[in-house]
């Protein structure tokens, strides 16, 4: 085999063999049995430890066959292994007596018939990987130069071919790994997409020809989360420079996508960004729903179902609440409660449901007219608590005789015309604790009741 044969060989077998490694090995062992002449021609791989060299393929040309698999360890064949990692070529021209591959002698090369061995080393770089032998079976034989070449070359070959492998290998290995997670998964630099996975592409809804360009992904990732005004954000991120970010990204249909970025390193330089896109949609609504379902809770248990106000339980707690700050800040306080007049008709003349209309309405009329300092609280049946913060016996009963005047001139639409009385009493005048207050309040309406009803009483 001379060079341009040499050259027409390797574009034969690359040709061939492409995307084929092992099938591009063994075509190196046959081809380097024909050219050489030997019976046996076989590559191994060497292990990184170089401990033991494994047998990735051997041709015996006699029987037109294939095998791999033997394993030469380097406690069993110093020698040879100490001849290999030390020296280039070995060209044993009689293998018994050559002190490098004596070791074989009894045990492989007198059972096979083999008199004389060339082994060409396989090195990535500087580093030996392997070894192509070259076994001739019977007596000693003189390698000549050509076929020394040829053998150097054909191991350069096998050299490729493997690291070949080893890249297909890795590129198997990276696609499987970025296909078992549930992430998208984006890798770009800042102008071009490096690698992205199948799951990226289902939840943009991106097909792999848009994958081309980067600006084309960028564009459709702003589009998709416009409505939530992060487009921006969405390019600024792409463009982020060292460290890691985290926000969360919500689309215009409705799902919602939390976004993690890291940079890609070589060295200390960032060569790229990887990005990884998880769906937290149902998480989301079930985090809304607990919330809601949270405040739904907290409003029952505080609120009067009817009225919407205050329940009695709450507005007691609000009214001790009060009272403890406004004598920590030496301020006033009024209570007023209020009862409707004659209710009982309403309810045995128009019905209930007309009753609670009433109440609703009153409910609403306290609401508008009291302060949003004030707390206002159903405290019976048609019976409420107000807890008028920062005013005095005066003031109170100014706020309530507005409301109760004001009932005169107001429109009643569809309800019955309707009145109130209401009974007063003012924090460290009528007592000083809740149960004083609403006792003192409780007489002046009930002498509100007496005297007539549809008045306010306060002290003094
Ligand atoms: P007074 O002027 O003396 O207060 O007379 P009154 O008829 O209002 O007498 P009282 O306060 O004793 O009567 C309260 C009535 O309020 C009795 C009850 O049927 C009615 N009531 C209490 N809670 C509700 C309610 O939630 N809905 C309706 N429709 N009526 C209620
Ligand atoms: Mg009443
Ligand atoms: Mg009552």
């Amino acid at each position: 085999m001379q060079s341009p044969d040499a050259i027409a060989e390797l574009a034969r077998i690359w040709k061939r063999y492409e995307g084929d490694p092992d099938g591009a090995i063994r075509a190196i062992t046959e081809t380097a049995a024909r050219a050489l002449k030997t019976a046996r021609a076989s590559v191994w791989l060497l292990a990184e430890d170089a401990s033991e060299m494994t047998c990735v393929d051997l041709f015996e040309a006699a029987e037109n066959r294939h095998s791999s698999g033997t394993v030469l360890t380097a406690s069993d064949f110093p020698a040879y292994f100490a001849a290999m990692l030390e020296e280039e070529t070995i060209a044993a021209e009689n293998a018994h007596t050559d002190p490098r591959t004596s070791e074989f002698s009894a045990t492989y090369l007198a059972p096979l018939g083999i008199g004389s061995m060339l082994d060409a080393p396989i090195r990535t770089g500087l580093r030996l990987v392997g070894v192509l032998c070259h076994e001739h079976v019977g007596g000693p034989r003189v390698w000549g130069l050509g076929e020394r070449k040829d053998a150097a070359f054909l191991a350069s070959l096998a050299s490729l071919t493997l690291e070949l492998k080893n890249r297909a290998m890795r590129e198997a290995l990276l696609a499987a790994t970025l296909e078992s997670t549930g992430e998208g998964i984006l890798a770009s630099d800042d102008k071009r997409v490096l690698a992205y996975n199948q799951r990226f592409l289902d939840m943009w809804k991106l097909d792999a020809k848009a994958m081309r360009s980067l600006d084309g992904v960028r564009g459709h990732i702003a589009a998709r989360t416009s409505g939530s005004g992060l487009a921006s954000q969405a390019n600024e991120a792409f463009a982020g420079e060292a460290g890691e970010t985290v926000d969360v990204l919500e689309l215009d249909d409705g799902r919602v996508f939390e976004r993690s970025s890291r940079p890609q390193l070589m060295g200390k330089v960032v060569v790229g960004r990887v990005w990884s896109f998880r769906e937290i949609t149902a998480q989301r609504r079930t985090e809304s729903a607990l919330r809601a379902s949270e405040a739904k809770m907290r409003d029952l248990a505080i609120l009067d179902g009817l009225t919407g106000l205050f329940n009695r339980r709450h507005v007691l707690e609000l009214l001790q609440e009060a009272i403890d700050r406004a004598v920590a800040a030496g301020e006033r306080l009024c209570i007023g409660l209020v009862d409707l007049d004659d209710f009982k008709k309403v309810n045995d003349e128009l019905g209930h449901l007309v009753g609670d209309a009433v109440l609703r309405d009153f409910a609403k009329q306290l609401t508008q007219r009291f302060r949003a300092s004030d707390h206002i609280g159903r405290y019976g049946g048609e019976e409420f608590l107000i807890v008028l913060r920062g005013a005095n016996t005066a003031a109170a009963v100014r706020v309530f005789e507005e409301v109760r005047t004001g009932f005169r001139a107001r429109e009643f639409g569809d309800l019955p015309k309707y009145t109130f009385s209401a009974g007063i009493s003012e924090l460290g005048v009528d007592g000083v604790d809740g149960t004083e207050l609403l006792s003192r309040a409780d007489v002046r309406l009930y002498e509100a009741k007496r005297t007539g009803r549809d008045r306010t009483f306060g002290g003094a």
